[in-house]
């Protein structure tokens, strides 16, 4: 799960991580009071969407005024904003944050991540920090500084001073940003996070270190034990179909490609998914219906695939073990009953009851094309969405 970057801030703020002063708006008129309340006279307007790369996009204004805030403000909330991780349609900005302004000195990065090779949570860092930071790590990759931490051991100021040094920090810099990189790795590991972003970690003018900019994403799985966590949601943010999809109880994920999988196992979603790439096709979705999917969740299966305008062709691949072939038949059969199929349907069924499951498809006539072996399906179901 994701969250916006102010809210990122209040998580780390509340465990003593230091972030500039701001408010959540979520109107021009919240905007207008917000940078009174702030004071000053430097003010940041920042589009909350849940990408990266708003700098870049527009989305992040350094302003001298309070016009200049109203200005903003009504210039951001409500475009579609895009990045290079949004889609070309962008994103729609309903939030801002407006934050006191910060003078900059240094931008550096600062990154923890789990590495699941070693086990261990790995805090990144570079001098190279800022909007380019990509960039540096397809580039220049040496210029990022790993530190591993045995999460059983905790971590160690020595290593995160000798990490500090390495990004050419020096004297009091290393002391607080030895305090703000503890603060930040029980941060992360007190909310299950998987990810956590410093991008840019600023050393100011005035000489404190600072994160200006925070991501984190937080590890699904955990969430049931941090409610305060999952209030933050924000589904406007989210994949409508994903979202649809987990209603329902099917894992569903996305994809950039045109031909719609509909599989029982996560294992085999991921086989399936591969093997078309094998045979020069790309998935449109990751899509496992579970152990025992109802016709239900089938025909739910179909309508969310067909939303998608790129699909070309369906491949349904099911090994019947819990799940019996003449279910997953009798689901298709009241699915093809309900959505109205325009595309080529490959189907695949092996496993349990599959002669019965044979059975129904072929009495109701279902137009589509049947496929005996995974490589066969997977052949079949390329070819159908480039013809
Ligand atoms: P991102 O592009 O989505 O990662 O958004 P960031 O929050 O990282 O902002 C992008 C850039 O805006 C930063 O790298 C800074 O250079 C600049 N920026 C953000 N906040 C401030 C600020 O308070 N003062 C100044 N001078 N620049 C800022
Ligand atoms: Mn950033």
């Amino acid at each position: 799960m994701k969250v916006h970057e102010y809210q990122a801030k209040a998580i780390l703020r509340d465990r003593g991580v230091s972030v500039p002063r701001g408010v959540a708006c979520f109107s021009v008129d919240d905007a207008l009071n917000a940078a009174q309340e702030l004071g000053g006279d430097c003010w940041v307007v920042k589009a909350q969407i849940h990408a990266g790369g708003r700098g870049k996009g527009g989305g992040v204004k350094v302003v001298g005024s309070i016009e200049e805030v109203k200005k903003v403000a009504n210039q951001l909330l409500g475009m579609r904003l895009v990045t290079h991780q949004t889609n070309a349609d962008g994103q729609e900005v309903k939030r801002l944050l407006v934050e006191e302004g910060v003078g900059i000195d240094r931008e550096l990065y600062l990154g923890l991540v789990i590495d699941r090779a070693t086990q261990k949570v790995v805090i990144m860092a570079s001098a190279e920090g800022g909007t380019e930071i990509e960039e540096v790590a397809a580039t220049t990759p040496d210029k990022i500084f790993k530190l591993f931490v045995d999460p059983g051991q905790g971590i160690d100021d020595a290593d995160v001073s000798a990490l500090l040094e390495r990004v050419g920090l020096a004297g009091d810099h290393v002391e607080q940003g030895v305090l703000f990189v503890k603060a930040l790795y029980m941060a992360f590991w007190d909310t299950d996070a998987s990810l956590a972003e410093i991008n840019p970690l600023v050393v100011t003018t005035n000489d404190k270190i600072i994160a200006l900019d925070a991501k984190f994403n937080f590890d699904d799985n955990a969430l049931f034990r941090h409610p305060d966590v999952v209030a933050m949601r924000d589904t406007d943010e989210e994949d409508p179909a994903e979202l649809e999809a987990s209603a329902v109880g099917l894992n569903y994920i996305s994809l950039d490609g045109n031909i719609g999988c509909l599989v029982n196992g996560a294992g085999l979603a991921m086989a399936t998914m591969d093997i078309i790439k094998l045979y020069g096709g790309d998935p449109a979705n990751f899509l496992d219906v579970g152990g025992g999917a109802t016709a239900e969740q089938v025909t739910e299966a179909f309508k969310i695939m067909l939303r998608n305008p790129d699909l070309k062709a369906i491949l349904v691949n099911i090994f019947g073990g819990i799940m019996r072939c003449d279910v997953v038949a009798e689901g298709l059969v009241q699915a093809a009953g309900v959505v109205k199929l325009s595309i080529p349907l490959v189907v695949r069924l092996e496993g349990t009851n599959v002669e019965k499951g044979r059975e129904i498809l072929e009495k109701a006539g279902l137009d589509m094309v049947t496929a005996t072996t995974m490589n066969d399906a997977a052949q079949k179901a390329v070819a159908a969405a480039q013809g």
